[in-house]
């Protein structure tokens, strides 16, 4: 049995980012269901820092973190966690006034230029240029380094005393005397306080803990990785989608990944993609771009998982002593991560938010677990 000051159930970006705050306070035992980190959803996103998009409270914790992506600390990782990228919105001909949603979500700290047709197409080449009838652009959006980040954090931990076990399934957690009692695999590990970082699977490790479900509800997503047309460079090519809820495609490498932006809510599961999401993706890209896609593409589907008022969830259960709730982080968890670690840290060690998060309009009060228990529930 090991014991720890610490214990943190899941070792995707939350997990791996919390375990790594908290091991600057006491010991972490970081426990994994699969036999690697990652294989859930942070393996999955399409690794875009989108300062503009989410809830208000996602943006100011996104704002939060920029400086960490920017400037992580010493150690953190040989490699820039942040690449240019740039996001381009754009509106069909006829359907111009659109573009006012977009340009809506401009903050002075991220602002979204309206820029002519024919820049877009430039920028675009890929698109259909028949379809651009307005265009806005968002420089602050870049691409992150998903794996460079989660290593950097699980590297970290390690620096930092703390331990990392894969293959270890939490599958109960009792408290008696203080002391959380955590089951997973054939072991079983103590510490005073847990943190349930299990992306999807968030309100299962709740009612295991006996906690109040938070609404929990992952929602599955589906994007595929596709070769450019011949000849057209697209390495430089910003993040591009069109305004409401449309599909959007971005470079990745020299291919380009495109995403249907579907959100079709499903148990916690390990994802697959459905056919029929592929077939609707590859048919709006051959309407709306010069791809021509002749075999079937490499396709994935990962969870995007959320509580009903799309904001994260970090804070003490208001009834099970030590039992943190970390979860929600929907689709902006990889860029979330470092904030909300911090916020981790920090509420547990010393139950209140840092002067600076607050002055950008964090409160803890926001993001305490807003489930409720059932009446006549123990
Ligand atoms: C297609 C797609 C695109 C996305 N694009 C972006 C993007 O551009 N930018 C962005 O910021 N975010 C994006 N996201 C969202 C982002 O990927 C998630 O918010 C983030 O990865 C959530 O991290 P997590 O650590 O909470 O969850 P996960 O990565 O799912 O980690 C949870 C871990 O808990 C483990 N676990 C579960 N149950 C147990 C148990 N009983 N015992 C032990 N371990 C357990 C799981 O095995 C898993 O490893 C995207 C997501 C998808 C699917």
């Amino acid at each position: 049995m090991a014991t720890a000051d610490f214990l943190v159930i899941g070792a995707g970006i939350s997990g791996a980012a919390a375990a790594h705050a908290l091991a600057a306070h006491g010991s972490v035992l970081l426990l994994e269901a699969e036999s690697l980190p990652g294989h859930h959803a942070t393996g999955r996103s399409a690794a875009l820092y989108t300062p503009n998009f989410g809830t208000p409270l996602v943006c100011r914790i996104n704002a939060a973190g920029r400086a960490f992506f920017e400037t992580p600390p010493e150690d953190f990782a040989a490699a820039p966690l942040l690449g240019r990228r740039g996001g381009l919105t754009l509106a069909k001909p006829g359907e111009e006034a659109r573009l006012a949603e977009a340009l809506a979500a401009a903050t002075p700290r991220d602002p979204i230029e309206r820029i002519e047709a024919t820049e877009a197409a430039r920028l675009a080449p890929v698109i259909r240029a028949e379809l651009i009838g307005a265009a806005a652009y968002e420089p602050g959006v870049a691409d992150m380094d998903v794996a460079t980040i989660h290593q950097g954090f699980l590297q970290g931990l390690r620096r930092r005393g703390g331990r990392l076990i894969c293959k270890a399934p939490v599958t109960a957690l009792a408290r008696d005397a203080g002391i959380w009692t955590v089951t997973a695999g054939a072991e079983t590990h103590q510490a005073p306080i847990v943190v349930n970082a299990a992306g999807a699977w968030g309100d299962v490790i709740g009612r295991m803990a006996g906690a109040a479900p938070q609404s929990l509800q992952p929602k599955r997503r589906t994007a595929i990785v596709v070769a450019p047309p011949a000849g057209l460079v697209v390495a430089t090519m910003p993040l591009v989608e069109f305004v409401g809820h449309s599909p959007y495609l971005k470079p990745d490498g020299g291919r380009l990944m495109a995403s249907l932006a579907d959100e079709t809510p499903v148990p916690p599961q390990d994802a697959q993609p459905d056919d029929l999401d592929v077939a609707v993706l590859v048919d709006w890209l051959e309407r709306h771009t010069h791809l021509a896609i002749r075999t079937a593409p490499r396709a994935w589907a990962g969870l995007r998982s959320f509580v009903p008022d799309l904001n994260p969830v970090a804070g003490f259960d208001p009834e099970r002593a030590g039992f943190f709730w970390l979860i929600g982080q929907g689709g902006f968890g990889i860029m979330m991560a470092p904030t909300l670690a911090r916020i981790t840290a920090e509420l547990v060690t010393t139950g209140a938010l840092a002067e600076d998060l607050v002055a950008l309009g964090i409160r803890a009060a926001d993001l305490t677990p807003r489930g409720a228990r059932p009446a006549g529930a123990d």
